[in-house]
């Protein structure tokens, strides 16, 4: 729950591959930021704005098969990959000595592309940690190779991160999150509806090929499959909602090792943690439910169930390190919450995987090719902008106490910014690479990340980390250090341009900086003060307005349709959508301060109001499949793309004035109800 990030992942189970995009290639000289023939002018602005900004492009454009969506993300993305990747042949090529970082890339990379000698292999990689699974006889044994796998690199059932206490900022804590589900949240067991339905029969025939794919006959892989699909039903009732998640009080659940030892004594927390070498004074429980119910089915239900459960566990979290069959078999079950009528590339499976393994190692090649110092002072500039154009909104609100606008003020000058790249770059000393097996790569890594967050545990927060690797298409609000972090990867075209016009850079990167400041006010964010610790701040009176009117927001989005009947949920997108409105208007505001924005000369036949919302719609444009926004309906706290563009404008006045909105337009609300929160 910590990271509030800008965009949903583009796909859930794979990372998206994307459509050739010209626009991305640094070679070609732009003329234009702006894409005027992808307007839909039939369509009034003011009845629906992100159609008027796009419908063209919308109505021409084909989301490839291997897609589960197109537009600005999406073509973003695929230049990356291929930057990515030209990077890592590079690396492949250099026959770099043992141990470099160069060498790590290159063979990582290499091994995985080696397709030949993985299929080969086949199940075989899985033997050794089946036959130990196969060799358990009671559920002791099970936990206690529970916690033999998790310091090598494999979790089962036990999730956990470390990061700062939330309560005590500079100070690292393990934090336990419910777990052992395979469908994306508990809803996805109970709900009759066709869609969910579909995922189940999905999740059920995929969990019979993993076992028919290791060696089980049919009949049996299917039992097996039954097996699973009832014990997950079970733990996931004592899940919580994705909703229930958001609230950071209820995920806070501070306890001695002891303590937790009474509450859910068969996990043996004990053993657990002297196999890590660890021995916290207190441990977090963000779902304390989820361990009190995973204590009492260890005893209750049978211990084949269990190791039935695990062997899959194991299989499925490996299946993209194994042969074809294994990944074809887990692309089929994806496709039914990313509706890709193919699968990705294998390339871009790979440049993925090594970006997420050794992420630091190609950060460093990635910024010394592709970001410049330009860029970065020129980033600087914006957010400095933006953070006195949210001071001076913040001075003027009419609703807040001028104590409590003291305090947010403070916060907001001591958020710590990191743009573009870390200061420190992660070493991978200890993970070994070996170009003739990937398996063993994979494994490697796995112990690395590991053995990282293990160190970290008890220790002081290290407020120079990030969590996000460089060449991330993405951007997040951390709270516990009250920090806004944009990767390299963002820092580019179509979200910002060092050769574009303020409109469009201040519509499209201002307004994902300002989304991220007002992450740290939002109705998560306003949570924690200025020191990254959940306090409260607020006068009570403040406070109690603060929820009268971001309630109204829950309302507003919450009447919001996609699919013909599907509402976006309100209440589990608030933070982003109030992020999404701050942002904007924050991002306006500091675009009017520079000179075109106080200028009346129009660009592209544009006025630079007209052009800074045009910039803004245009790079929230998306078209997606239908089964991938089913999926984020369920589970994504953004809001879909049309009401992050339609949601934020129609409250905010100078969107009427730019493009003259009025009354009985279908986006008009009315001033009094307009959401003019930060
Ligand atoms: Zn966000």
């Amino acid at each position: 729950m910590k990271y509030l990030s800008i965009a949903a992942a583009v796909c859930m189970f794979c990372f998206a591959s994307c459509k050739d995009a010209k626009k991305t290639e640094e070679t070609e000289t732009r003329i234009s930021f702006f894409d005027r023939s992808g307007m839909d002018s039939s369509v009034k602005p003011g009845d629906n704005f992100f159609l008027y900004a796009n419908g063209a492009w919308l109505k021409n454009s084909v989301i490839p098969d291997d897609q589960s969506g197109l537009g600005s993300f999406y073509d973003l993305v695929q230049g990356n990959l291929k930057r990515l990747r030209g990077l890592l042949e590079d690396a492949e090529k250099s026959k770099a000595a043992k141990g470099t970082a160069e060498q790590k890339l290159g063979d990582y990379y290499a091994s995985g592309m080696d397709t030949v000698a993985i299929d080969k292999l086949g199940a075989t990689p899985l033997k050794p940690t089946l036959a130990k699974i196969d060799a358990i006889k009671d559920y002791k044994e099970l936990m206690s190779f529970v916690a033999e796998s998790n310091v090598e690199g494999e979790t089962f059932l036990l999730s956990y991160y470390v990061d700062a206490d939330e309560k005590n900022s500079t100070q690292n804590i393990v934090s336990f999150l419910q777990s052992g589900l395979s469908l994306p949240e508990k809803g996805y067991y109970t709900r009759t509806d066709s869609a969910t339905k579909a995922a189940r029969t999905a999740l059920t025939a995929y969990i019979s090929k993993m076992f028919a794919l290791t060696g089980t006959d049919t009949s049996t892989a299917a039992k097996n499959a039954a097996v699973v699909m009832a014990l997950e039903t079970e733990i996931a009732k004592s899940h919580r909602t994705p909703v229930e998640l958001r609230d950071p009080q209820k995920n806070y659940n501070k306890f001695a090792v002891a303590d937790i030892e009474k509450q859910s004594p068969n996990i043996a927390w004990t053993s657990f943690f002297a196999k890590m070498k660890v021995q916290p004074d207190s441990i977090n429980m963000g779902q304390p439910d989820y361990y009190i119910a995973l204590s009492k089915l260890l005893a209750s239900q049978p211990i084949d169930t269990w190791k039935i459960k695990l062997k899959f566990d194991y299989i499925a979290s490996n299946a993209g390190a194994l042969s074809k069959d294994f990944s074809d078999a887990r692309f089929a079950f994806s496709k039914t919450f990313s509706g890709q009528k193919k699968d990705s590339d294998r390339w871009k499976k790979m440049v993925n995987r090594v970006d997420e393994g050794l992420g630091d190692l190609l950060g460093q090649l990635y910024v010394k090719k592709y970001f410049t110092e330009a860029a970065k002072s020129r980033i600087d500039e914006l957010v400095n902008n933006l953070q006195k154009a949210f001071e001076a909104r913040i001075e003027k609100l009419d609703w807040m106490s001028d104590s409590t606008k003291q305090r947010a003020t403070v916060k907001l000058n001591a958020f710590l910014k990191k743009i573009g790249y870390p200061t420190k770059w992660k070493t991978y000393d200890d993970v070994t690479i070996d170009r003739t097996n990937f398996f063993a790569n994979v494994q490697s890594v796995a112990a690395h990340s590991k053995k990282e967050e293990i160190a970290k545990i008890g220790k002081p927060v290290d407020k120079t980390e990030w969590g996000l690797t460089t060449p991330t298409i993405n951007a997040y609000y951390n709270p516990t250090n009250n920090e806004i972090v944009f990767p390299a990867g963002i820092l580019q075209f179509p979200f910002f341009d060092v050769n574009a016009d303020d409109a469009i850079n201040y519509g499209a990167i201002g307004m994902v900086i300002g989304h991220e400041m007002t992450h740290g006010f939002d109705d998560q964010g306003a949570q924690y003060d200025d020191k990254g610790n959940m306090r409260n701040w607020w006068t009570t009176s403040d406070n109690d307005k603060f929820k009268a009117k971001t309630g109204g927001v829950v309302k507003q989005y919450g009447a919001y349709t996609i699919l013909d009947s599907l509402h976006v949920n309100g209440e589990l997108t608030l933070g982003e959508n109030l992020a999404d409105i701050g942002g904007l208007a924050i991002a306006y505001d500091a675009f009017k301060m520079t000179k075109q924005g106080q200028d009346t000369v129009k660009t592209d036949g544009f006025t630079p109001d007209q052009r800074f919302f045009l910039g803004y719609a245009q790079v929230w444009r998306l078209k997606s499949r239908d089964e991938t926004m089913r999926a984020r309906i369920n589970t994504d706290p953004h809001s879909p793309e049309m009401y992050r563009v339609n949601g934020p404008a129609a409250n905010f006045d100078p969107f009427y004035n730019a493009f003259n909105i009025k009354e009985g337009d279908k986006l008009y609300i009315k001033p009094e109800d307009r959401a003019k929160i930060w």
